[in-house]
């Protein structure tokens, strides 16, 4: 999360317990937000409640945990943050694993897409007015508004409610569940966006994907596409213009704005082929995905050939066929222009190191890895795997300062610091190991196996300042279990 860059390791649990949840007490797992008057709500309170709704969503099936898709979305949703109105504000873009074409926004930054969308959309541009125009509903404070807006209900249990059907709009059955009262329905019904919203988002939105260098025209398009789809299903319109509702008025209004300007073709990054063809892989099984690929490059249709040819090597891969993956990668790479590591794309760095781990050449493979993670300490994917390989090769004690690093850029990664327990374990650090577990168990949400983890850290022992710090968390901690189990 890019807006926690600057916490550093041994503080992970506090910046997680003042985000989300202190100093507010906790009923039923919901924050109360105390007795507020002020029709607005303030950041933090957003933040709260988009962090609350996350929480939620990342435990969800759902949630898309694929580092290098999460990855290349907050890439390209913090190059139209930096053009829109609020640049300095903190956002997360995350995937849900979802057919239904949607894609929304929850107050504090949080947007999330659906797979559907991701591979509805026919352009890149396609993709950034969708997240421009959610980026708008963030900056603009709508639904916040709206939640802080409803004059005739606490705020705390309007709150309360938006948490859980926003959470639970990527988990059918949880929402049946959090819309089971009367009033709930009518809040849900209240979430949805207003035409006035719709208007302004649009605007504002288009303000930041023209500012951001993609093509304008790509906002009507995606929507006139949406609509005729719907047309075609006899109404059963796409989960996406059900919440953020179009009408013929709204496209013409976009279509006035951009048809003055001249039409730009911008061509896709290599980047967004690639999660689009890594996504369609996701979707076959192995032995599918790789006829697939194969006819895909065979009668050289359906676009891009270096994303095709990517999408077989990782097909072959999973279909456990090591030979011809690594023949193929050798392919791709000459059609890259043949430079293994600096030329390359770092989404393609990661498989050539599967292929490798796959291949077990282990003394090429730690050199290939240490030159790729110099060259990408951005890409998550290829961090994973060359940690674990460290881990493996029990050079624990690099592994625990690539971590290190690493966490100082994402603070909330679960994944990583599963890693670093485990290679503090391998180095007899007892207490660090049980810290590193305990907040990988609090980003998750499991406090109490994150209370249980400082306690075991507690009894290894250590320095004072160390001991201090365990000290610290459990209190916190504790404190927020109590105001959690209180009424
Ligand atoms: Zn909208």
């Amino acid at each position: 999360m890019k807006n926690m860059k600057g916490s550093y390791p041994g503080t992970g649990l506090t910046v997680l317990l003042l985000l989300c949840f202190s100093p507010y007490a906790l009923s039923d797992g919901l924050p109360d937000l105390g007795d507020i008057s002020q029709t607005v709500l303030t950041p933090l309170q957003e933040r709260q409640i988009g962090q609350q709704s996350m929480l939620q969503i990342r435990a969800g099936k759902q949630f898309l945990d694929d580092a290098e898709v999460n990855d290349y979305l907050n890439q390209l949703g913090y190059k139209l943050v930096e053009n829109s109105t609020e640049p300095s504000l903190g956002f997360e873009f995350f995937a849900l694993d979802d057919p239904n074409i949607n894609a929304f926004a929850m107050p504090g930054g949080f947007i999330g897409v659906n797979s559907g969308l991701l591979l509805t959309a026919q352009s890149e541009s396609e993709l950034a007015a969708v997240l421009s125009h959610e980026i708008a509903h963030v900056t603009q404070h709508h639904l916040a508004r709206i939640i802080a807006g409803q004059q005739n209900d606490s705020l705390t249990t309007m709150a309360a409610i938006a948490i859980a059907i926003l959470a639970a709009r990527t988990n059918p059955q949880a929402a049946e569940a959090a819309i089971a009262s009367a009033q709930a329905r009518s809040i849900q019904q209240q979430l949805d966006y207003t035409r006035t919203h719709e208007q302004e988002a649009d605007r504002i939105g288009l303000d930041i994907l023209q500012k951001s260098n993609f093509n304008i025209h790509a906002m009507p398009e995606f929507l006139n596409r949406l609509q005729l789809a719907t047309r075609l299903l006899e109404g059963h319109a796409p989960a996406y213009l059900r919440t953020h509702p179009v009408t013929s008025d709204r496209i013409a209004d976009i279509e006035n704005r951009v048809n003055k300007q001249p039409y730009r073709l911008i061509p896709d990054s290599l980047d967004f082929q690639l999660v689009r063809t890594k996504l369609i892989a996701s979707r076959k099984t192995p032995a599918d995905a790789v006829a697939y690929f194969n006819d895909a490059l065979d009668t050289q249709k359906y676009g891009n050939p270096v994303a095709q040819r990517y999408g077989l090597v990782v097909s072959l891969l999973r279909n456990h066929d090591t030979e011809r993956a690594a023949l193929e990668l050798a392919t791709l790479r000459k059609q890259t222009g043949g430079d293994p590591i600096s030329g390359g794309s770092p989404m393609i760095e990661t498989v050539a190191g599967q292929v490798m781990l796959a291949k077990k050449n282990d003394a090429d493979t730690l050199a290939f890895y240490r030159t790729a993670a110099q060259n990408f300490p951005q890409h998550r994917a290829l961090i994973y795997d060359y940690a674990e390989l460290l881990l493996q090769s029990n050079q624990a004690e690099t592994a625990a300062k690539l971590l290190i690093e690493q966490l100082a850029r994402h603070p909330s990664d679960t994944r990583l610091y599963d890693l670093q327990a485990g290679a503090y374990a391998m180095q007899g650090k007892r207490l660090e190991q049980h810290q590193a577990q305990a907040y990988s168990y609090a980003w998750q949400g499991n406090l109490y196996a994150a209370l249980e983890q400082l306690e075991l850290a507690k009894q290894a022992g250590g320095s004072f300042y160390q001991l201090s710090v365990i000290e610290s968390d459990l209190r916190e901690l504790r404190e927020l279990l109590d105001a959690r189990v209180r009424p």
